[in-house]
């Protein structure tokens, strides 16, 4: 059965920025989305004189304001058409979609993992748990370090790594989150990345007995699980399963991923 609470409206646009080379923040005024979405969901916004959906998943949630806002890169002709939107004109979304994040009330600590464009999501828990969070959040290198400042101002704990050094401390995301597990009892890690980041993250989860869930991409079509493009391998209850990103995700529980 699809889930219905979700809607399609022409959200009027706020802001539009570039926060670094192909990289833009959008916030859209959407009130009746802003109220139901939940992280880790993602709005499907439909760019002017295309078929098809684009999946950009939610940054941030401000439910007084009624607005959402979407961090992306530009990829293709949809994001770059996406991109230039301004300020006063409109776009069309459809959301929130997909099922979000597992939020935990009561948790004590929680480590957050972005790799990339997969930080801007993580953005939601951060603002959610505040210091509760420690947030690693890794690029390749400095000129595409976006949202730091946001981090800090969620109370979360960021730690900045890239890959080649060149911003923050020289190293994969695994070797602070290695630390962290050894060092401070942690009721989950969330991660939001490269499908590779997300298998070791989820490895290193695994061997410190810490819940682990991670949001995965797939190219997908409709968004709402009538089509069969965003096809993902599971493993439930032991035994081999087809999922949905869009609709079963795009957050799963690492361990039922086959990587
Ligand atoms: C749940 C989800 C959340 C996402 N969140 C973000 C985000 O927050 N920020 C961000 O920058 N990107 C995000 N992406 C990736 C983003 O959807 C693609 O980069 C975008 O659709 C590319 O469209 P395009 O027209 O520019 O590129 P093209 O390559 O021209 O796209 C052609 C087709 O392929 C699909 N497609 C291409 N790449 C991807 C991809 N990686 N994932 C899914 N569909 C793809 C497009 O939707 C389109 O239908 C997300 C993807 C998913 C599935």
């Amino acid at each position: 059965m699809l889930d219905m609470a979700y809607q399609q409206m022409q959200a009027p646009i706020l802001k539009q920025e570039a926060l670094a080379a192909h990289i833009f923040r959008i916030v859209l005024h959407c009130p009746s989305l802003a109220a139901t979405a939940v992280p880790g969901q993602f709005v499907h916004i439909l760019p002017l004189g295309f078929t098809l959906r684009r999946p950009i998943s939610i940054c941030e949630i401000n439910k007084e304001n009624g607005t959402l806002t979407i961090i992306f890169e530009v990829k293709g002709n949809g994001t770059q058409k996406i991109a230039s939107l301004r300020p006063g004109e409109t776009m069309d979304v459809l959301g929130p979609l997909g099922h979000g994040f597992t939020i935990l009330p009561e948790a004590k600590h929680v480590v957050l993992v972005g790799g990339g464009i997969g930080n801007p999501p993580m953005l939601t828990l951060a603002q959610y748990y505040g210091e509760r969070a420690t947030a690693i959040c890794g690029y390749r290198t400095a000129g595409i370090v976006t949202l730091q400042k946001e981090f800090q101002e969620s109370g979360a704990n960021p730690i900045l790594c890239t890959d080649d050094g060149t911003a923050g401390r020289h190293a994969l995301v695994t070797e602070p989150l290695k630390e962290i597990l050894a060092d401070k009892k942690t009721d989950m890690v969330y991660a939001c990345g490269p499908r590779p980041m997300l298998k070791f993250v989820a490895a290193v989860a695994k061997k410190a007995g810490v819940p682990c869930e991670v949001s995965m991409e797939e190219r997908m079509g409709c968004g709402i699980g009538a089509c069969l493009v965003c096809a993902c391998e599971l493993e439930r209850e032991g035994k081999p399963v087809m999922g949905h990103v869009c609709k079963d995700g795009p957050v799963f529980r690492a361990e039922e991923v086959i990587w």
